[in-house]
């Protein structure tokens, strides 16, 4: 179905009645005016007394700031609101549940240098601010994000470039924060062009919630920056329909248009978006603005957030109801980022029923058995190519589990 998108406007809002459309259509007065206190909230959502009462103890403990656009967007008759949920603090963050983490991804300790961790053998997450245009109530990295807002530290983003320099074997750099959006635009030239001039990166990744909280970041002028160092991929993070608004929409189609594949990573949030209905219509949503759905997160142990998790039954339950009953495109890989510093694992619904030496037993989405014969000669004459030989010069044996499966690995030694 044709959506009509719609359009966020701020006129019959009291506090934001006199705002110029000029202003409110500028990235930098929504970024200079972001609620971050109680009575500036009132005056756009009501908020009881009790609830008055508990933002004001969970405000001690964890930042608010909700950008102007973001906060137009809450539907205020309902206290569910989607929108709402993932802006407005509640008591529960207060709660430290037994299995709460400060660090489960382990960022900190993986971390070589201050801001960049190395997990991966070929690719870094560089963290180049805190700070955050809207401070998510579901952020996994809140241990940090909001924490001082003093923006882009040169010094130690030279000193995770110089990490990048000496590691030949990074060709994947994902630039993140905090936002990295928050910071001005010849920031985000030096970032991106200094990336760019190391020979071995091969790709950049931003990660940016801009598009959705922030959506008149994406600018010409920024657009125009991405573009020179290409290729740059841009991933980002809607989590509900209700957030593809026309401003959204034109931001993506801004970023597309001009050669930026754009992808996003969902959290599933528990009363957000923890249902198959909702999450089916994210991706239909998502795809028809040109965004492919890359990843559903499944909710991390930060400390504060138990009130959004659920089971990863529910992400499951999610995959199945989307893998073969709607386009392969619209769906995302469900992971589990392992607590630890375990990386991503992929969960999925079992397609695997059975095998043997010759036959693999399959089911597909709608519950049909079939066969599979698997070839009676399956060996593999490697010939030895360039790629193989460029593979071996870089070759370390002791990684990963696909090592072990490495018949040639005996043959690559000796070689
Ligand atoms: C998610 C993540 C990456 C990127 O993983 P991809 O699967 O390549 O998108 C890299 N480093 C860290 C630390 C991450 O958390
Ligand atoms: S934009 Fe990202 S880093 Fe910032 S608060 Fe939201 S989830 Fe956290």
């Amino acid at each position: 179905m044709k959506k009509i998108y719609r359009k966020v406007l701020h006129k019959h809002i009291p506090i934001f009645k006199d705002v110029k459309d000029e202003d409110w259509n500028d990235w930098k007065w929504q970024l200079n005016n972001t609620i971050k206190d109680i009575s500036s909230l009132s005056k756009i959502i009501t908020i009881d007394e009790k609830e008055k009462e508990q933002l004001a103890i969970s405000l001690k403990k964890f930042k608010m700031a909700i950008t102007p656009y973001y906060a137009a967007l809450i539907d205020e008759n309902y206290i569910r609101c989607p929108i709402r949920l993932q802006a407005v603090p509640r008591i529960q963050e207060l709660i430290k549940d037994d299995s709460d983490i400060s660090d489960p991804l382990h960022e900190d300790i993986d971390s070589p240098v201050p801001g960049l961790t190395h997990r991966y053998p070929d690719r870094v997450l560089l963290l180049v601010t805190r700070k955050c245009s809207m401070y998510c109530r579901h952020c996994t990295r809140r241990r940090v994000v909001g924490c001082d807002e003093s923006g882009f530290n040169k010094e130690c983003f030279l000193d995770a470039v110089n990490y990048i320099k000496k590691n030949k074997q990074i060709r994947d750099v994902i630039v993140s924060g905090g936002d990295p959006l928050t910071l001005p635009d010849s920031r985000i030239e030096y970032i991106l062009e200094t990336l760019r001039n190391i020979n071995h990166v091969e790709i950049i990744r931003i990660g940016s919630r801009t598009p959705v909280v922030m959506p008149q970041r994406i600018t010409d002028n920024l657009v125009n920056i991405i573009k020179k160092y290409q290729p740059i991929f841009f991933n980002t993070h809607f989590n509900h329909p209700d957030e593809i608004t026309e401003e959204a929409k034109i931001a993506c189609d801004k970023l597309t248009e001009n050669g930026v594949p754009v992808g996003n990573q969902t959290v599933l949030l528990r009363d957000v978006n923890d249902c198959p209905f909702i999450m089916k219509e994210l991706m239909h949503e998502l795809l028809k603005i040109r965004v492919k759905p890359y990843y559903i997160y499944q909710c991390d142990l930060s400390t504060g957030i138990s009130h959004f998790r659920t089971s990863v039954g529910k992400g499951i339950e999610i995959i199945e109801n989307l893998r073969g009953h709607t386009s392969g495109m619209a769906v995302p890989t469900y992971v589990v980022d392992a607590p630890g510093g375990g990386g991503k694992i992929p969960v999925m619904p079992n397609y695997v029923i059975s095998r043997s030496d010759k036959k693999l037993i399959l089911r597909n989405y709608e519950g049909t058995i079939t066969v599979y014969t698997q070839p009676s000669d399956t060996s593999s004459d490697c010939g030895r190519c360039n790629i193989c030989k460029n593979t071996y010069k870089f070759f370390t044996p002791s990684e990963g589990v696909a090592t072990l499966l490495e018949e040639n690995i005996q043959n690559l030694n000796r070689r």
